[in-house]
């Protein structure tokens, strides 16, 4: 399997190289030339296998000749060993429609673990194959950070600096980034949002002077691998709800569009997904684009579920080069355009082609908040405000009775405490594995988010360029 970027004139690479790099030289993404394809039968035999065995043979067409299939499966095997649930992924039932991906069983509390467990391994993996070094610089709204730190800490070869917006995401996620005192774990506050924060990071992937001192990885979304860890739990659900033979609608609360993007990759690969749908709290680019091709960025305004907070959506460029015929050098225009004016206007293939999978709702806070109570009060199910986003979005939409309706939970509601016991009078409590998070100490530099003191900070302070 070969890469190529969504703006066409970056170089193709291999698995092993796509992982290791973050944005594409031309300011792209990359993508898989192809989507591998599942039968039916394909399907069908996952059934009863468990997640890591899925895992494996959902992400081998896409890691190619980089690892063989026991290779794949010795790291899938490790990463989702270390959830607390069994089931890795479990799903718990609503009512007679709608279900809950339970996706918050990792180690941070939130969906993010899934992928970047994973990821954290393959970078192990191949920096000792090639005797390399990384640096990962990223850019959080809050959970990426945690999960990331999580899964690189104390590990050779790689060492990171993460960004968050000071002040706008909630202490549990702080702390789960600032706590972690290994020496390859760097923290960084920025005054600004995560649009801030993101765009910083962006540029540094294309900035010659940084790409001459040290090499720079990507644990954002951006990053093809962890796209494709989280096409999984798509087919691991479906499968369990009938799939091949039934098709099953997700809706998904979304931010970055990473994770739902996933969600279109298994369709794409033979998944009989019904509906994929875009839920966003007032943020609502995505929802503006996908119901009039308004692509236009507005001011962030932080809510309740910050890691959703975002304006400008990083993924939502692959969607459009996949839908708008894959075009590289049109993509690359329109990109360019919208870099300069933050507004963009969909052609018509790239409405219409994401209108066939695509749907999207719009959640305010009053709406989120009502979706908690509804599922305290309906099913005794206690959910965060990003899964309650999902879940108000998932009972607006216009879905067949008989097709399940599956919300994707992506955090554990003890991530975000105060608002959950705002909206619902009950406080979750802080699952036992995230042992004294508020006895440990705290570590975190705090800057203005200004360029070169952020890029200068970086350079004096990584230890690859230091040899
Ligand atoms: C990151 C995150 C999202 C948004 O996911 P994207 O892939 O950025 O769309 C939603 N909910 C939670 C809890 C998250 O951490």
């Amino acid at each position: 399997m070969r890469y190529i970027s969504t703006r066409g004139s970056a170089p193709t690479l291999s698995f092993e190289e796509v992982t290791l790099t973050g944005l594409a030289s031309d300011g792209g993404l990359y993508l898989p030339q192809g989507w591998p394809s599942f039968s039916a039968d394909d399907i069908r035999a996952m059934r009863g296998q468990p997640y890591a065995e899925i895992a494996a043979r959902v992400m081998a067409p896409f890691v190619g000749d980089s690892l063989s299939f026991e290779e794949l499966r010795g790291l899938t095997e490790e990463a989702y060993g270390r959830f607390s649930h069994a089931a890795v992924v479990p799903l718990v039932q609503l009512d007679h429609q709608h279900w809950l991906m339970e996706l918050f069983h990792g180690p941070t509390l939130a969906f993010k673990d899934v992928a970047l467990q994973m990821l954290g391994l393959l970078f192990e993996t191949f920096l000792a194959r090639r005797g390399e070094q990384l640096t990962l610089v990223g850019a959080t709204s809050g959970d990426t950070g945690s999960a990331a730190i999580d899964a690189v800490a104390g590990r050779d070869g790689v060492e990171i600096f993460m960004l968050h917006p000071q002040g706008r995401i909630s202490d549990v996620q702080r702390r789960q980034m600032t706590t972690v005192r290994a020496p390859n774990i760097h923290n960084i506050a920025i005054s600004g949002s995560f649009d801030d924060g993101q765009a910083a990071v962006k540029r540094m992937f294309t900035d010659t002077e940084i790409a001459g001192k040290i090499r720079l990885g990507a644990v954002n979304s951006i990053n093809w691998a962890r796209l494709m860890a989280q096409v999984v739990y798509y087919f691991t659900t479906a499968v369990q709800l009938g799939a091949p033979e039934r098709s099953v609608a997700f809706s998904v609360p979304t931010g970055n569009f990473g994770d739902v993007f996933a969600g279109y990759v298994a369709s794409k690969m033979g998944l009989p997904v019904e509906q994929l749908i875009v839920a966003t709290n007032v943020n609502d680019i995505l929802h503006r684009a996908l119901s009039d091709g308004d692509y236009s960025a507005g001011t962030v305004t932080p809510t309740a579920a910050p890691s959703m907070d975002i304006q400008v959506s990083s993924n939502f460029e692959r969607l459009l080069f996949d839908v708008g015929g894959r075009d590289g050098a049109v993509m690359a225009e329109q990109m360019r355009g919208f870099e300069t004016s933050k507004a963009m206007q969909l052609t018509n293939s790239q409405r219409e082609g994401a209108a066939t999978r695509f749907t999207s709702v719009r959640v305010d806070q009053d709406a989120m908040a009502h979706s908690m109570r509804r599922a305290f009060e309906n099913s005794g199910e206690v959910i965060d405000p990003h899964t309650a986003i999902g879940l108000y979005a998932a009972y607006q939409a216009d879905i067949a009775p008989d097709v399940p309706i599956v919300t994707l939970a992506t955090a554990h509601p003890a991530k975000f405490r105060d608002a959950v016991e705002r909206a619902t009078g009950t406080r979750p409590p802080l699952p036992t594995r995230v042992g004294d998070l508020f006895a440990r100490e705290e570590a975190c530099t705090e800057l203005s988010g200004d360029y070169d003191e952020l890029t200068d900070f970086i350079l004096t302070n990584a230890a690859q360029a230091h040899g």
